[in-house]
């Protein structure tokens, strides 16, 4: 479903090229649970930004269900992004003034479908995430794990291929970080692909795989046959 092939990030800052991902070679099957962990700075950000579409590969190559992204024009990538992928941030990015079930709403404003199905649409995911009662709270009213579940029912609403998650405990207390976590397991089992990122061993132990990035490489990838095998330091 994602396939990542010698997958080369490098920024260009005037006159500074930092290379921060280099050969990069894994993929994930549908219904895989997968942690990538690694220290501050080592890639895991940019790593999930290409794996969302939200940037694209120097070289190499990257596919998702055998569509191949790196190339793609911003337009397209933008489709590809709106149809395939759910985002899931530490810091929740809800719309302060929109209340929950239009925070929700938002993906399927921009895909375009009728006002009466994303209502139903967006009711249906807040309470998949227990917060049918919340939907007309704005995010201030709202606990910080409460924030992170509408985040989540925004990130299920349009039915995407593959969730992606950048810390999404790490502004949690450790009790709403176990609500959220028991969230992941669940859509798991429900056969949902999830990719989490997270420098918790804790967190990551949750998953069924997982994947070791340092200095912009995959030291470690605990299921090799999906990868390059396991590496020593
Ligand atoms: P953290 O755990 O702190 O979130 P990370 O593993 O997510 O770190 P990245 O955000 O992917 O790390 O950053 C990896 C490296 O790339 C860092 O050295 C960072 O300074 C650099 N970097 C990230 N984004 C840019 C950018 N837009 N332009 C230039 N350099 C960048
Ligand atoms: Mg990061």
């Amino acid at each position: 479903m994602i396939k990542l092939t010698e997958v080369c990030k490098t920024y260009h800052s005037g006159k500074l090229h930092v290379p921060v991902l280099q050969s990069i070679n894994f993929h994930v099957n549908q219904g895989e649970y997968v942690a990538i962990m690694g220290p501050s700075g080592s890639g895991k950000s940019t790593l999930m930004n290409i794996i969302g579409c939200l940037d694209r590969p120097t070289s190499g190559s990257y596919q998702i269900n055998g569509k191949e992204v790196s190339q793609m024009e911003d337009l397209e990538l933008a489709r590809v992004r709106n149809r395939m992928i759910g985002f899931i941030f530490q810091q929740f990015q809800l719309l302060p003034r929109l209340s929950a079930q239009k925070n929700v709403e938002l993906p399927l404003v921009y895909a375009g479908i009728s006002k009466s199905k994303r209502s139903i649409q967006a009711v249906e995911a807040l309470r998949k995430v227990g917060l049918a009662d919340r939907k007309s709270h704005r995010p201030k009213e709202l606990s910080g794990g409460q924030q992170q579940r509408v985040a989540i029912a925004r990130a299920l609403v349009n039915d995407p291929h593959v969730l992606l998650a950048d810390e999404p405990t790490g502004a949690l207390d450790t009790k709403s970080g176990q609500v959220i976590l028991e969230l992941f397991d669940e859509l798991h089992q429900e056969g949902r692909t999830v990719v989490m990122i997270t420098h918790d061993p804790e967190v990551a132990k949750r998953a069924q795989r997982q994947i070791i990035i340092r200095d912009g490489e995959i030291i470690e990838d605990s299921m090799p046959s999906h990868g390059i095998g396991r590496r020593s330091l």
